[in-house]
């Protein structure tokens, strides 16, 4: 394989997807809502489909259907308090990943180095050594909250850790909030001692925010591309797949100023040229709609963080009744919770790999409940910060948390 493919091609998806088919288990494990999403958004892709004209299956602008990007630019220059130009502010993707990829290549030069939050989404390493940059990373640090009930607010960045991992080669920093696997919802003050380093060292921000509209009791979703002078320097990428329960669908969308989105553009052009028509038909309808009543508690943005939460403490009441120790995710639909109480023999299980691998894959083939390893989130060097806990997904049907909750109870 050509050099910059080296060490990237296992992968945490490939792995544990096919151990949920092979095993059938009761599936906690790879995030996506097991319902359907509001009827109006299914019915507008078969709509955009039959009648609004042939041209709607045929290739449309390669940036984005003319459509959405007015759709997204409408709710944007909301959230963003600016007037987006949508033909050169906004890229659209296939996913976030799409949006991601188009970053990386884009903006990454070789020799440079970007800044990885951990835990992370795992696809940010390989996509900036695939750019011939190198990842620079600096987990996030447990503070002891005096409460025996975690939260992924006690997950903090050091300042002085931070600061030290910008250096005269630092090209970008990832920042993913809310963050999957955590939960955690970064607050205005952490994100402007990201921002002052960003602005300091002239780096770029890559905000991940595909879980912008879940988050919990007090927590606020706040858009680092909104702070002084950040706007300059900030591509924030969001995800159809996450706001409308579609991640099937697969479309994202990046947003920045055109003088670097021009270089996104340039690697989609080449690479993707064009999303599929009906699909960004059907996700404009959503963003139109959904703009219309967006201050209502109807608005599906609202309505969905709504329906989780009563989810989320349900798993939680779930977990911690065995032994599980859950941290309480400010945001987003997952939730990690550390296994050390849990007594289980793992003998079976091939010894070369992190202690979470062997727990997951032990309890998926065994106990037929489904989960992601949390290490998968960290660099190889900071594993052993990360094996002791496991992620659930929570954005199921409550039908299928009892199935998980009669598995846990059976448990011993
Ligand atoms: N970023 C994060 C933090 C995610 O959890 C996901 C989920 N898949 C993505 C990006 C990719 O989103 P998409 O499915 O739209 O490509
Ligand atoms: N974002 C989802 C998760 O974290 C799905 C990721 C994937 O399938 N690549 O589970």
């Amino acid at each position: 394989p050509p050099k910059r493919l080296e060490g990237i091609d296992k992968n945490v998806w490939v792995e544990f997807v096919q151990l949920v088919l092979d095993t059938k288990a009761v599936n906690l494990g790879q995030g996506f809502p097991d319902f359907f999403p509001p009827d109006y958004v299914t019915k507008g892709l078969v709509d955009a489909a039959q009648n609004s004209g042939p041209l709607t299956n045929q290739y449309t602008r390669g940036f984005g259907h003319p459509r959405l990007i007015a759709a997204i630019s409408k709710v944007y220059n909301k959230f963003l308090g600016r007037e987006l130009d949508p033909a050169k502010e906004v890229l659209i993707t296939v996913g976030a990943y799409g949006s991601l990829f188009c970053s990386m290549m884009g903006l990454v030069e070789h020799g440079d180095e970007v800044i990885i939050i951990e835990p992370y989404f795992d696809c940010y390493e390989p996509m900036v050594k695939m750019a011939g940059g190198t990842p620079v990373f600096i987990p996030l640090r447990l503070r002891d909250s005096g409460s025996n009930v975690l939260s992924s607010a006690d997950f903090y960045l050091d300042p002085a850790e931070l600061a030290s991992k910008f250096t005269s080669k630092t090209k970008a920093i990832v920042v993913n909030t809310p963050n999957n696997p955590l939960g955690k919802v970064y607050r205005r003050e952490e994100l402007q001692m990201i921002a002052d380093l960003c602005i300091k060292h002239d780096v770029v921000c890559l905000s991940d925010e595909v879980y912008e509209h879940m988050t919990y009791n007090d927590a606020e979703h706040i858009r680092i591309a909104t702070l002084p002078g950040m706007w300059e320097r900030t591509i924030t990428i969001g995800s159809a797949g996450k706001t409308f329960s579609v991640t099937g669908w697969k479309l994202g969308w990046s947003i920045g100023p055109s003088y670097l989105l021009k270089h996104l553009q340039t690697v989609h052009q080449n690479c993707i040229y064009t999303c599929p028509t009906p699909i960004q038909e059907a996700v404009a309808r959503g963003f139109e709609l959904e703009f219309n009543r967006i201050n209502s508690e109807e608005c599906y943005f609202k309505a969905l963080a709504e329906e989780l939460k009563p989810k989320r403490d349900n798993m939680a009441r779930i977990l911690t009744e065995v032994g599980f120790k859950p941290v309480i995710p400010e945001g987003g639909y997952f939730m990690l919770a550390e296994i050390s109480n849990m007594k289980v023999d793992l003998s079976s299980e091939d010894p070369d790999q992190p202690y979470d691998y062997k727990f997951v894959k032990w309890m998926t083939k065994n106990k037929g409940l489904a989960t992601i390893p949390n290490s998968a989130f960290y660099s190889a060097d900071h594993k052993p910060l990360a094996e002791k806990f496991i992620r659930f997904c929570f954005i199921k049907e409550d039908s299928t948390l009892a199935q998980a909750e009669k598995i846990i109870k059976d448990w011993k």
